[in-house]
């Protein structure tokens, strides 16, 4: 036989046959292409709501700490990004490009900050749908475009959402961490406050 012999796709549950020299389907290589595997999805806008007011009310509550002021610094110096090693591809001048135009239209350090911690609680809520880096830091990449209006014809590839994740994630990934930790811990120490034990300690036997 040739070459040319076409396959079943390899994606779970497809029962498309794959394209030429491929093992996946049309549509299954177009997720692989846009999401970093086969079984991505979009994340859509209203999927964040929950977790972007959630992170809202952390930041606020730690707003004068030490660690949110420095993270919105970093934020800021992330939305002035250029590449600075030696070589440099056309995917990171891209990247550079488009941290200029999220910029430009008025995003701050803070709304970096916000965005970035949003989309990783929805990841870490969801980590069946970013099974590998790759989809994680497309994931992050997209979410932080999305800050921004583009027209369709003007919109990034998943290379260059790629890169915008993972300079992002580079600068703020301890950050992000520690303070879902802290909202977490916050939020048990609320829910042990409020338990049935803890309104049984000081009842009164009337
Ligand atoms: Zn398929």
């Amino acid at each position: 036989m040739t070459s040319y012999t076409r396959t079943p796709c390899a994606a779970g549950g497809c029962s498309s046959t794959g394209r030429v020299r491929s093992r996946f389907c049309a549509m299954h290589e177009g997720h692989i292409t846009r999401h970093g595997w086969a079984g991505g999805r979009t994340m859509r806008e209203e999927d964040l709501r929950e977790h972007t007011s959630l992170v809202s009310i952390g930041l606020a509550r730690y707003a004068n700490t030490e660690p949110v002021q420095i993270a919105y610094q970093i934020g800021e110096a992330l939305l002035q990004w250029t590449p600075s090693w030696p070589v440099v591809s056309s995917t990171h001048e891209k990247a550079a490009a488009l941290f200029s135009m999220i910029r430009n239209q008025g995003i701050t350090g803070r709304d970096l900050v916000l965005r970035t911690c949003a989309v990783m609680a929805f990841i870490r809520a969801h980590r069946e749908r970013f099974p590998t880096r790759l989809a994680e830091d497309i994931a992050l990449g997209r979410g932080i475009r999305r800050l921004i209006t583009l027209p369709s014809y003007g919109r990034p590839n998943a290379r260059t959402l790629r890169t915008l994740g993972l300079v992002v994630r580079d600068g703020l990934d301890r950050f992000v961490f520690m303070l879902l930790k802290r909202m977490e811990t916050d939020e048990e120490r609320a829910r042990q406050t409020f338990s049935l034990a803890a309104f049984d300690k000081g009842a009164t036997n009337a």
